[in-house]
């Protein structure tokens, strides 16, 4: 689909947002995360950030009344959107009746079989402002079929963010840190003022981009233990090594020798140093 030469239907004003809105007797939906953007420089900024080509597949996770949805129509890109709320789902499909490069699938992303969805093409970006009480599991979901994304842009509550790149040690690193960090690097491009959005969230965001790593961040001989051992790092997060890992059953020489000293809370450990630990674990499971 190339570039499309028409102009790009306003909806990131309040006024136009809101509108439609009172047209179509929907008022915003809280439980279903719906913070509409109302913020053409942002909307920009978005855009810019994706690095649209004509012809690209994007994924869209909540597209609202389409606001991002037909920008990134606009940019050429073909569009897959995906949005659980009836009323805005039937709204969209008016707006984008010119635009036969958005696709609209009306459900729960958290339950459609994305995998299906991605079929139609090898690659994809993901473009999205997605429910922010729901992100957790969106990127579980979007690591799990990693291969098939060049780039991920998300709008995101900006704590999260910061727990995202949060850094050994620090109190925000947790599990999903090295979940998301072991799989994908990840940047702040933009920090984004809460006052973007109608109606206006209780948190600041922040425009983020996951991009795939093709070589992994710490290379281990057992991806699966190398996550058991940061899940139960973090389940008792105030515990030193030794007990944090009890729970999990290692060979009793294992303490002894532990390339790791077991003294140090697990919350310290870099994903070089699980990495190390894995390892040296997995080399006495499998004798
Ligand atoms: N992208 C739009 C809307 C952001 S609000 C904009 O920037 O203006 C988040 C959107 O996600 C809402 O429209 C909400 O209805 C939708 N949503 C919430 N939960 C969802 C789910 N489980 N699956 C798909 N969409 C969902």
């Amino acid at each position: 689909m190339p570039k499309l030469n028409k102009p790009i239907i306003d909806l990131a004003t309040p006024t136009q947002v809101k509108n439609f809105l009172v047209e179509r007797g929907l008022s915003p939906r809280k439980f279903l995360g719906q913070h509409f953007l109302v913020d053409k420089n942002i909307l920009k900024k978005i855009i810019e950030t994706a690095e649209i080509k004509e012809g690209e597949k994007v994924l869209e996770i909540g597209s609202g009344i389409g606001t991002l949805t037909l920008a990134l129509a606009c940019e050429g890109a073909d569009v897959v959107t995906i949005e659980k709320d009836e009323g805005a789902v039937s709204l969209l499909r008016e707006l984008a009746v010119s635009y036969p490069n958005v696709k609209i699938i009306s459900g729960d992303v958290l339950k459609l079989d994305l995998k299906t969805v991605l079929k139609e093409s090898p690659v994809w970006k993901v473009v999205s402002n997605p429910p922010y009480s729901i992100v957790s599991p969106i990127l579980f979901k979007l690591v799990s079929l990693k291969e098939k994304f060049s780039s991920i842009v998300l709008m995101l509550q900006r704590e999260f963010a910061e727990r995202l790149m949060a850094q050994p040690g620090s109190k925000n690193y947790s599990f999903l840190s090295i979940k998301m960090q072991y799989h994908m690097d990840i940047e702040i491009i933009h920090k984004v003022s809460r006052r973007v959005f109608f109606p206006v969230p209780n948190v600041d965001s922040a425009i983020v981009v996951l991009k795939p790593r093709k070589t992994l961040k710490v290379k281990v001989s057992n991806e699966e233990l190398f996550f058991k051992i940061a899940d139960a790092m973090f389940r008792m997060r105030r515990k030193n090594l030794k007990n944090s890992l009890e729970p999990l059953n290692f060979p009793v020489d294992f303490y002894e020798k532990s390339p790791i000293d077991l003294t140090r809370r697990g919350e310290t450990l870099s994903l070089e140093e699980i990495g190390i630990l894995t390892d040296f674990i997995n080399g006495k499971i499998k004798k």
